[in-house]
């Protein structure tokens, strides 16, 4: 099936019309009609080629939501009609360890929902800036039915990307939580991290972003570019999400942990950060990283969010404003998703 689309053909060309093959629905397969789709930081890498191994022509976008189509013989928990979510990934080995421990983010064999080999079509997997997308059942997830459709797409990553290492760290009532940079996965972290009762700290570089944190559930607003506002916090977190897509110094942050204090870096700047050893070794402090979430976490994480109410702020864009959209993250000029409405396209 023809399916119209946006790619890049290059790192340094724009994302334009394209047309891709989507293959025909098999027995476990969902056809999905996209109707939103987030646009995540990780597309802008990948397109650009800045973390290496981009296939070109690559059509990004992992947030997507839509409505069933057509279902294969085999599927029983979806029908047609129904609006259903995929996020970044659509297929995995399933047996390995990792599979059955429901983390299929860390199978050696992930097929992500773009730019990884697609066994369906021998090219590689195309993603959500598209009309329609097939993909097997066990990657597609339910959408509490109450919530904002559009404003639901940036829970697939942004969201399940923030959650997952909430919950890992057991963040909890009355504990000091750090967020660093308030972009899609930033103002995510803060109403999840804020849900689960804890005591909300944002990290920003944009003076204009200070009123929204607080609006999003932050208790405190620290501009990181600032030394003194940044030491009044030394020693004081149980843990910190660091967000951040460019290169920062993350010692400036780990100093904030108290003891035995754990910094996830869930930002994948492209180039290597610094690390100063001894900011980990006084008060015994962990750096971690994290990636987006299992199958089963991520429905977890969309029934969390359909029983508080939270989605994205977002702002819904045409398929052709994506370009400057993307020049805009550039510039941290995000607020706090862009989202595409597939009707333009
Ligand atoms: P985003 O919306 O562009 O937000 C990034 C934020 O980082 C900006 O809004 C800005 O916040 C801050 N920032 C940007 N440049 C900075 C700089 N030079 N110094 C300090 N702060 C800076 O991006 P996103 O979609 O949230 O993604 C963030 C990162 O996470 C990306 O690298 C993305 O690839 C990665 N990611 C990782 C996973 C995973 O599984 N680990 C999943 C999804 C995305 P302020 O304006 O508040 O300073
Ligand atoms: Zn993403
Ligand atoms: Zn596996």
């Amino acid at each position: 099936m023809k399916t119209s689309a946006y790619a890049v053909q290059t790192a340094t060309t724009p994302l334009a019309p394209f047309n891709i093959q989507r293959r025909d629905v098999g027995h476990s397969d969902v056809e999905i009609d996209i109707l939103f789709c987030g646009v995540c930081h990780s597309d802008l890498h990948t397109v650009r080629g800045e973390w290496g191994g981009t296939t070109y022509p690559c059509v990004p976008g992992h947030e997507i939501v839509g409505r069933v189509a057509k279902v294969g013989k085999d599927v029983h928990k979806f029908k047609e009609g129904d609006t259903v979510g995929v996020g970044c990934m659509v297929d995995s080995c399933r047996t390995c360890a990792n599979c059955q421990e429901d983390l299929e983010q860390f199978c050696p064999d992930t097929i992500f929902t773009y730019n990884s080999p697609d066994k369906h079509t021998g090219g590689v997997t195309y993603g959500g800036y598209s009309k329609s997308i097939v993909v097997d059942t066990a990657f597609v997830l339910e959408i509490p039915k109450h919530l904002d459709l559009a404003a639901t797409a940036p829970l697939l990553c942004a969201g399940i990307t923030t959650y997952s290492p909430l919950r890992h760290n057991n963040v909890s009532k009355g504990q000091k939580v750090g967020v660093v940079g308030l972009g899609g996965l930033g103002h995510m972290g803060v109403k999840l991290a804020k849900a689960l009762g804890a005591h909300v700290v944002v990290f920003t570089t944009s003076s204009n972003k200070v009123e929204d944190a607080i609006r999003l559930g932050a208790d405190e607003v620290v501009n990181s570019k600032n030394a003194d506002e940044m030491k009044k916090h030394l020693n004081s977190f149980h843990f910190i999400l660091d967000t951040v897509s460019a290169p920062h110094d993350i010692n400036a942050y780990l100093i904030l942990l108290g003891r035995d204090g754990n910094l996830t870096q869930v930002g994948v700047p492209p180039e290597p950060l610094s690390l100063n050893v001894g900011s980990l070794i006084f008060g015994r402090r962990s750096l971690s990283g994290s990636l987006i979430g299992g199958i089963k976490e991520t429905q977890e994480m969309l029934d969390f969010c359909g029983k508080h109410n939270i989605t994205a702020d977002i702002e819904l864009i045409q398929m052709q404003q994506v370009n400057e959209a993307y020049d805009r993250l550039l510039k941290s000029d995000v607020k706090y998703r862009f989202v595409i409405d597939m009707a333009s396209l």
